[in-house]
C-alpha cells in the first residue's frame, strides 16, 4: 500500500506544474447543509481536472526511467491530463477513446498535442488497445487510476486540504475507480486520523458501495449516470484496500441530487463544476451526512462540462428541494 511519504514524494514531483488551486464557500450553501462548507476548486486545476496530478508523478517518474511514448484509455479528463503532461515533456502521446467520444473532448486531446484513436465503446475494449499502443511503441501506458503513483499523485490534494483548511473534521470525495480516495485517505489518515473522510456515489454506480458491503470486490452493470467520472464498474485491486482499512462511510446520490447541487453551484456561486464533482456537494445540500456545525470540504474534482450535454444537468432551482 502507499503511504503518507509517497504522497509527499508527489507533491515535490508535481511541483511547479500543477496548481494549488482555491477553496471556494457559500454561505447560503453553509446554511442549507447546517455544516461550514468549503469547496476545494479542481475544476480549476491545470486541464480542468484533479487527473493532472496522478498523471504528472506517474508520466515525470517513467520520463526519468527513460520513456519516450505514453499512452491511457480515458474518454475524459485522465486523457485529457495525460496527454497535457506528456506534451510538457516533449513526449508523444496516444489517447485510446471510445468510438462515441464528442467532438469537445476530441480537440479537448488534440489542443494538447494528444494523438486519438478511436476503439470500440467500453473501457473492456479501450485499455487493451490502449496497453498494445506500449508494448508496440516501446513506452508506458498510465493507468486511470490503480496505480501507485497515480493514487500517490491525487492525494497531494489532500494535502493542500491540510494547509488550507484550518481544523477541518471532514471531508467528502466523489468514487469512480477510487484513486483519489484512496490517495485522500492515505494523506490524511496518516496525518490526522481524527479528520473524516467520507466517500460518494451516484445511487445508480454503487460498485463501491456495495464492495464495501460485502468485503470484496463487487462488479456491477454498465451504469447511465450523469456523473460520467464515476462509471466505473467496479473498484480497484489496490484503491480497494485503502477504502477498507481507512474509509469512515459512504454515502449515495440520487441522480435528481446531482441535478439540483450542479444547478446550486451554476446559478448561486458561478462555477461550472461537473455532475461527478456536484456529487459531494449533493451528499452535503441533502442531508446524507450524520452531523451538523463541521467543518466539511467537499472536493469538486473538475469542471469539464460538455456545452452540449449541460441542459441535461440543470434543474429549475426556483424548485431546489431544500
Ligand atoms: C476521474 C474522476 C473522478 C473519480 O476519480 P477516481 O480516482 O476514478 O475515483 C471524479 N471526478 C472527476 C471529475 C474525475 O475526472
Amino acid at each position: 500500500m502507499i503511504t503518507l511519504k509517497d504522497v509527499q514524494a508527489a507533491r515535490e514531483r508535481i511541483y511547479g506544474t500543477t496548481y494549488v488551486t482555491p477553496i471556494l464557500t457559500s454561505e447560503q450553501l453553509s446554511q442549507i447543509c447546517g455544516n461550514q462548507i468549503f469547496l476545494k476548486s479542481e475544476h480549476l486545476q491545470r486541464t480542468g481536472s484533479f487527473k493532472i496530478r496522478g498523471a504528472t508523478n506517474k508520466v515525470k517518474q517513467a520520463v526519468q526511467e527513460g520513456a519516450n511514448y505514453v499512452t491511457a484509455a480515458s474518454s475524459g479528463n485522465h486523457g485529457q491530463a495525460v496527454a497535457y503532461i506528456a506534451n510538457h515533456f516533449g513526449i508523444p502521446a496516444t489517447i485510446v477513446v471510445p468510438e462515441d467520444v464528442s467532438l469537445c473532448k476530441v480537440n479537448a486531446i488534440k489542443a494538447y498535442k494528444g494523438m486519438v484513436e478511436k476503439c470500440g465503446m467500453t473501457s473492456a475494449e479501450r485499455l487493451p488497445r490502449a496497453k498494445e499502443i506500449a508494448i508496440q511503441e516501446n513506452g508506458v501506458f498510465i493507468p486511470p487510476y490503480d496505480d501507485p503513483y497515480i493514487m500517490a499523485g491525487q492525494g497531494t490534494v489532500g494535502l493542500e486540504i491540510l494547509e488550507q483548511v484550518q481544523d477541518v473534521d471532514v471531508i467528502i470525495v466523489p468514487i469512480g475507480g477510487g484513486g483519489l480516495i484512496s490517495g485522500v485517505l492515505t494523506a490524511i489518515k496518516e496525518s490526522n486520523p481524527k479528520i473524516q473522510v467520507i466517500g460518494v456515489e451516484p445511487a445508480i454506480a454503487n460498485d463501491t458501495y456495495l464492495s464495501l458491503q460485502n468485503k470484496q470486490i463487487t462488479a456491477i452493470q454498465g451504469t447511465t449516470t450523469i456523473a460520467d467520472g464515476l462509471r466505473t464498474n467496479q473498484p480497484g485491486n489496490l484503491t480497494f484496500p485503502v477504502m477498507m482499512k481507512y474509509l469512515d462511510d459512504i454515502v449515495l446520490v440520487s441522480e435528481d441530487e446531482i441535478r439540483q447541487a450542479f444547478s446550486f453551484v451554476m446559478e448561486r456561486m458561478k462555477q461550472m463544476i461537473e455532475p461527478s464533482s456536484a456529487t459531494t456537494v449533493a451528499a452535503a445540500m441533502f442531508n446524507k451526512l450524520p452531523f451538523q456545525g463541521k467543518k466539511v470540504v467537499t472536493i469538486i474534482s473538475g469542471g469539464n462540462v460538455d456545452l452540449d450535454q449541460a441542459p441535461n444537468f440543470i434543474v429549475d432551482t426556483q424548485k431546489l428541494n431544500i
